[in-house]
């Protein structure tokens, strides 16, 4: 059985230690001593990822969560009021992903306490998920012995399960237009401006459909208010869970720098990265399956549901393991009102616990 009250102090434990993406050391450290203290191997590697195992029986199974969170996250004074976990209004609660970490750390003291039948367990909590899955992309993979795991990193209420992702494209483009006094000589030069702005315009942005987003976020530009500017970035993105749309999309963003810039006789370099694959899991793949089943057995009906983000499972789905995102019930994630009830804890680790016995069987 589920010990609410351990899992709980256990994840407020865990949110009031700092650990922003990037710092995450001490957290790291502090994980690596409740991972001993419950029996396993544990191995940090040069980034802080943090890889522990426990022996079990037959196909080994990973429980997977990161340990950074996103900004404002320092000085974390969670809250517990009326069942509900939140900060103290001036800082996100870090559920996102802390939850997942204490889930995980529950369902081992869980299994250390029965002494019940369980899968070879090896754990993952990586570092620097939230700042695209750096932490992830810097592990070595080839040290990871499962094929199948449930990563906890997903919001909404428990028994949403994640069966797909989209693919991610970076778009970065700088408009070179041409510097000239804008006062005395504006007719010689060309505003890398009025050039971006033309582009931006024309692009298709937001949401171009059910499967398929896009944004400029970020646009750099200008030296002064007397001079026409010669020069302007753009850094944006799309994500697709179809590679073709995504491609289509991208191609459509480019297509609208390079016309505004031959309108305009500016050039653009435009470049774009795939900074992760997308990936899609149906009803009957293994770990969707036993997901389901494990929640039906907690009384939760499973809800199958597709992501608009990413997470370090389109790493390890990239590297030809199957792992599924399963929610950990906090809600508000990346806000000042995040939040997570405790019996939505309790009902998460209910279901982990649940699909590890069951991973033995
Ligand atoms: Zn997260």
């Amino acid at each position: 059985m589920v010990n609410e009250q351990r899992l709980l102090n256990t994840f407020l434990e865990l949110v009031q230690v700092d650990s922003p993406s990037g710092e995450e050391a001490t957290m790291a450290q502090d994980l690596a001593a409740r991972f001993t203290g419950l029996g396993l191997g544990v191995e940090l590697d040069a980034h802080h990822n943090l890889v522990a195992f426990l022996p079990g029986q037959g196909e080994p199974l990973m429980l997977a969560a990161h340990m950074d969170t996103v900004m404002p996250g320092r000085g974390i004074r969670p809250v517990v009021q009326d069942g509900v976990v939140r900060s103290d209004g001036t800082t996100i609660l870090g559920a996102d992903d802390k939850a997942g970490v204490a889930v995980i750390l529950e369902t081992l003291a869980v299994l250390s306490e029965t002494g019940s039948a369980h899968p070879p367990l090896e754990v993952l909590v990586t570092v620097q998920e939230e700042t695209g899955l750096n932490g992830i992309k810097l592990l070595d993979k080839s040290r990871l012995l499962s094929r199948f795991g449930v990563s906890l990193d997903c919001g909404g209420p428990p028994g949403a399960i994640v069966v797909s992702a989209p693919t991610h494209d970076l778009v970065t483009a700088v408009v070179h237009g041409r510097a000239a006094h804008a006062g005395a000589h504006p007719e010689l030069g060309v505003n890398a401006i009025v050039v971006a702005a033309e582009a931006i315009h024309n692009m298709p942005l937001g949401r171009i459909d059910a499967e398929t987003t896009a944004n400029i976020g970020i646009i750099h530009g200008g030296l002064a208010r007397n001079i026409v500017p010669d020069r302007v970035e753009l850094t944006g993105e799309a994500r697709s869970r179809q590679v073709a749309k995504l491609e289509a999309q991208t191609a459509s963003m480019r297509e609208a720098l390079e016309q505004a810039a031959r309108a305009h006789d500016a050039t653009v370099d435009v470049e774009i990265a795939r900074s992760y694959q997308g990936y899609a899991l149906t009803e009957s793949a293994r770990m969707v399956q036993a997901l389901a089943e494990a929640c039906r057995q907690e009384g939760v009906e499973p809800v199958l549901v597709p992501s608009g983000g990413g997470s370090d499972a389109n790493i390890l789905n990239a590297h030809g393991k199957q792992v599924v995102n399963l929610s950990m019930g906090a809600q508000g994630e990346h806000t000042l009102h995040e939040q997570v009830a405790v019996a939505d804890l309790v009902t998460c680790a209910s279901i982990v616990l649940r699909c590890v016995r069951g991973f033995a069987a």
